[in-house]
């Protein structure tokens, strides 16, 4: 199996890495020492086309492989996680529903704009009382005359209040509670829709650069052109394209590992200690050489997963494997990196500490690592 890059591939990653390290790494910190999402850095992603990564060119992407949206990650990621983070989200789960499951009315609509760099895409899921039980959501789509009326509330939802957002496509029940077999239909909500507000930007312990807010709609009313696909096979088309948003997550995973590796050895090179530099002892020695290998395993799981997507495979068991062992990893390696750099290391003004804050929520975002354990054990035969 030959995973090397494609010409193509190779281009576009030696474009993030240019645009990365001249762009994203001086400006980005600032961004998350004000919890502010970098959109001018995002938009300067969508004039290069990098907001239409999976997109054809046909709905205004660029239509890269899955492998090749994998190699761009590995170097936005390296240079800062929550705008990588703001891209993955908006690049795979806030614009593949509609690209996969949209017709051509809806793609030209909303999708463009999405893959053409000019708006950024959510995906709204996650509810206060649903999170890994998707099935769970009470958000409630009725039908009304010719339309929709849309009732409940969203949590943890990325990029649907920056300035830059174009609003939601989101989840909603679309049976009327009565049947045993619930229905769930995805509905895109614009941004100024009648009913439709959103609360603050929430705090979290990393990605202070990413705009995740509760969003509430009461009353909203939509048109029967804002649904998309079948009003009721909404939950399949939903978790099928949070397969590829765990790919990306395993991606964003192996880039944090990658810079927290390439800081500590830096770091262990330069820091001396008993008289010479540390990297001279044995413990710091084998923390940075497993680093190293286990990085090598789950980049090639993560490949494997994404080479599969792009021959049309099935790669759900893949995907979650990936992103299991690429976030437990990158979470490790991050608590090293902090270890191998001491008191340095804690103090938030150091990049290290930065990566060590955005290394938890690996483990959480587009299903924690329980549920990957739940979705690879069933493709066991569980
Ligand atoms: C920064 C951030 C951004 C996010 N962005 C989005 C977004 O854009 N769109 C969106 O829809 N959502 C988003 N989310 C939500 C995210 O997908 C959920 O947080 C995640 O799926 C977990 O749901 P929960 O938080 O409700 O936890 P819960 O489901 O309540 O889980 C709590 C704990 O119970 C465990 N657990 C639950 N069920 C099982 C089980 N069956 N077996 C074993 N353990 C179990 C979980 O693994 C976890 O440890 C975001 C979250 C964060 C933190």
């Amino acid at each position: 199996m030959d995973f090397s890059l494609t010409e193509t591939e190779a281009d576009l990653a030696e474009l993030c890495r240019s645009f990365a390290q001249g762009e994203i790494a001086p400006r980005a910190p600032k961004a998350w020492e004000e919890a502010r999402c970098p959109t001018d850095l995002l938009a300067e992603m969508g004039q290069l086309g990098l907001l239409g990564m999976l997109v054809p060119q046909e709905w205004g992407g660029i239509g890269a492989s899955t492998v090749g949206f994998v190699a761009a990650m590995e170097q936005i990621g390296l240079a800062d996680q929550s705008v990588a983070a703001a891209w993955q989200a908006h690049v795979t789960i806030g614009s593949l529903p509609l690209y996969l499951f949209g017709d051509d009315e809806q793609r030209d609509r909303w999708l463009r704009p999405l893959a053409e760099g000019r708006a950024l895409g959510a995906f709204g899921l996650t509810e206060p009382d649903a999170g890994s039980d998707a099935r769970g959501i009470r958000t409630r789509a009725r039908r009304d005359g010719k339309g929709w009326v849309i009732d409940g509330s969203k949590t943890f939802i990325s990029n649907a209040g920056t300035d830059m957002s174009f609003g939601v496509t989101l989840l909603a029940r679309t049976d009327d509670g009565s049947s045993t077999r619930p229905g769930y239909g995805v509905f895109v909500v614009e941004r100024d829709t009648p009913g439709f507000t959103m609360g603050p930007k929430m705090p979290g312990i990393g990605w202070r650069g990413l705009d995740t807010r509760e969003l509430h709609f009461d009353g909203v009313r939509v048109g029967d052109e804002h649904l998309v696909g079948d009003p009721d096979a909404g939950l399949g088309q939903f978790l099928g394209t949070l397969e590829v948003g765990r790919i990306s997550i395993a991606a964003l995973s192996l880039s944090l590992t990658q810079a927290v590796l390439d800081l500590s050895l830096a770091y262990a090179k330069e820091r001396k200690q008993f008289g010479k530099p540390i990297s001279e002892f044995q413990a710091v020695q084998f923390k940075l050489a497993d680093m190293a290998t286990e990085l090598e395993a789950a980049r090639w799981m993560t490949y494997r997963a994404a080479w599969l997507r792009d021959r049309g495979l099935p790669f759900r068991k893949e995907a979650a494997m990936a992103k299991l062992k690429a976030s437990r990893l990158a979470a490790e390696a991050a608590s090293e990196a902090v270890q191998i750099h001491g008191g340095t290391g804690y103090m938030l003004d150091s990049p290290v500490a930065r990566f060590y804050c955005d290394s938890k929520v690996l483990e959480i975002g587009e299903g924690t690592n329980e549920i990957q354990h739940v979705v690879i054990a069933r493709a066991l035969g569980c």
